[in-house]
């Protein structure tokens, strides 16, 4: 038997190309690893499923992949936040949009999407192959030779939706990278993105769990300030992580390259330093026979406040009405710039995904085959394409996976 097409993996990319490819009249099989299809795509949006990001302006969504983002207009024209959305709701899925442009599942969970995919690769009749690892990609004039470690599959066309490198427990181990390489493609570095970040203060860990809303945080290099990102935070056990430190650690491996780089979190950025100073003495008015320890409730959350008083060198059993200027003037400091320094990004294993992959200039943007070798075609990770957080990860998936699956016979 000589498929017409086969995908190699089974996530949101593969699954996508296969279904298209299968509703195009294409006998099709979808070759996995794991003994199931989507591992990576239930665990996305910490089980939610933030399924793509609500821009209908194309021009808006394509600026957030950064330089490589212009290579995704032939796949947003073909299938776009909008038509994936029909795409999703035709088939029976209601979603909503969250804060941010983030669309969910009206149900919050990620089976459902899976669901939707699995049903539609049932409609097109795909033969599904599980627990079937590709080794190795040969060709010879007629068709391919797919090596696993079962017997060999053959095929018209491969769509290669391997995926990148991070989590690699949900089978995302490289592979993909390897097979292509040897059949003569370039591959940019691969790098985790998407990150938490590693802090080198040893305090750090007394934080974890503190989860911070409305932050400014603020990157620095050689005390100049580089970038700053706003939004939603947690302190881990080691570091930070959150939606702007995932989505400011790309930048922050890149910058790190040159050198040491410190972040000045400012907690109050709405507040100038004399009305958050104005804040403060009105608080430590309203508690002023409370202890200092117990008259910042207000202002952060509880889990810091311990940490935050030793920082601040301030006596913890001092009444709030007798701290002096001084001592509130070093307080509205470390609300406004506590410094933390990075020592590096999490890596592979926490990375929610990886930057770099198959070269895009090896790649036709309009079809997503290989401009290196006849009858390969790319869609998902493993392309050099990565966007920051809010379900622009999963819209490359659907897009590039919807345009792929437009195979030639
Ligand atoms: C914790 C977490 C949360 C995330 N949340 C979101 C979110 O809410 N929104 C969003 O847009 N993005 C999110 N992402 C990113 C998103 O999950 C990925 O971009 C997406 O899964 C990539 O899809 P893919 O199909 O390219 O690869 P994958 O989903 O990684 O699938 C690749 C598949 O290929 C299989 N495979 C690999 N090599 C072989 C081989 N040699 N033989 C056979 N099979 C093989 C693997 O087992 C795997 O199943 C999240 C990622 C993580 C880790």
């Amino acid at each position: 038997m000589i498929y017409d097409v086969a995908i190699i993996g089974g996530g949101p990319a593969g699954m996508m190309a296969a279904g298209k490819a299968a509703e195009l009249g294409k006998e099709v099989i979808l070759i996995e690893q794991n003994k199931k299809l989507g591992v990576k795509l239930l665990m996305t949006g910490k089980g939610r499923c933030n399924i793509t990001h609500y821009e209908k302006d194309i021009k808006k969504l394509i600026e957030q992949y950064s330089q490589e983002g212009k290579f995704l207009y032939p796949a947003f024209n073909k299938l776009g936040v909008e038509k994936t959305m029909i795409f999703f709701h035709g088939r029976g899925l209601r979603t909503k949009v969250e804060r941010g442009k983030r669309v969910f599942p009206k149900t919050d969970n990620a089976l459902d999407v899976l669901r939707v995919l699995l049903k539609f690769l049932k409609d097109g009749h795909v033969v599904i192959k599980l627990r079937t690892k590709v080794e190795q990609l040969k060709k010879d004039k007629k068709a391919w030779a797919i090596k696993t470690d079962g017997p060999d599959i053959n095929a018209k066309n491969i769509i290669l939706c391997t995926g990148g490198k991070s989590h690699p427990r949900t089978g995302a181990d490289g592979s993909g990278y390897k097979l292509a390489k040897r059949l003569g493609h370039t591959i940019i570095e691969p790098r985790p993105a998407l990150c938490p970040l590693i802090l080198k203060e040893e305090w750090i860990k007394d934080l974890e769990g503190a989860s911070l809303k409305n932050v400014e945080i603020s990157i620095f290099q050689n005390n100049k300030k580089k970038k700053s990102f706003f939004g939603e935070a947690i302190f881990t056990d080691d570091g930070m992580s959150g939606p702007i430190i995932l989505d400011m650690s790309k930048y922050i491996g890149e910058l790190m390259k040159q050198g040491p780089v410190r972040l000045k979190i400012d907690f109050k950025p709405a507040l100038e330093y004399n009305i958050l100073d104005k804040r403060i003495q009105r608080d430590f008015q309203q508690f002023h026979n409370n202890d200092f320890k117990n008259s910042l409730d207000k202002l952060l959350p509880q889990k810091m406040i311990p940490t935050m008083i030793e920082l601040s060198n301030i006596n913890p059993d001092k009444k709030a009405n007798s701290i002096t200027k001084e001592e509130r003037n070093k307080l509205v400091h470390l609300l406004k710039e506590l410094e933390v320094n990075v020592k590096g990004l999490a890596g592979f294993e926490e990375a929610i995904i990886t930057s770099g992959g198959i070269a895009l200039n090896e790649i036709d943007p309009k079809t997503m085959r290989s401009k290196v070798v006849p009858n390969l075609y790319f869609a998902g990770e493993i392309i050099n394409i990565d966007g920051p957080t809010g379900g622009y990860n999963l819209q490359a998936c659907w897009s590039t996976g919807n345009l792929s699956g437009e195979v030639e016979k």
